[in-house]
């Protein structure tokens, strides 16, 4: 029987972001990417891309990379 996986999803508001990449490497799902456009304040805020072939590589809604984002830019909604 197919078990529902949980799904989440994030907001990053890019204007907020400094271009740490703490987040990047704190998601387990490997879901989130520094941006290729620079922000207004110069820098490469990072983003969310879900790998269109792999339905693993999903946002689950952890909240870790709100967690240990310094500027609060992350919002995580859950399913
Ligand atoms: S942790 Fe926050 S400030 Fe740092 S890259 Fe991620 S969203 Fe931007
Ligand atoms: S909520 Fe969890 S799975 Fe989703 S992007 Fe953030 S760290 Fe990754």
């Amino acid at each position: 029987m197919a078990s529902k996986k949980k799904r989440g999803k994030i907001i990053i508001n890019r204007e907020l972001c400094k271009g740490c990449h703490v987040c990047i490497t704190a998601c387990p799902q490997k879901v989130i990417f520094p941006s290729k456009k620079l922000n207004l304040k110069g820098y490469y805020p990072a983003e969310c891309r879900e790998p269109e072939a792999d339905e693993d590589r999903r946002c689950t809604g952890c909240t870790l990379c709100a967690v240990v984002c310094p500027d609060v830019a992350i919002e995580v909604y859950r399913e």
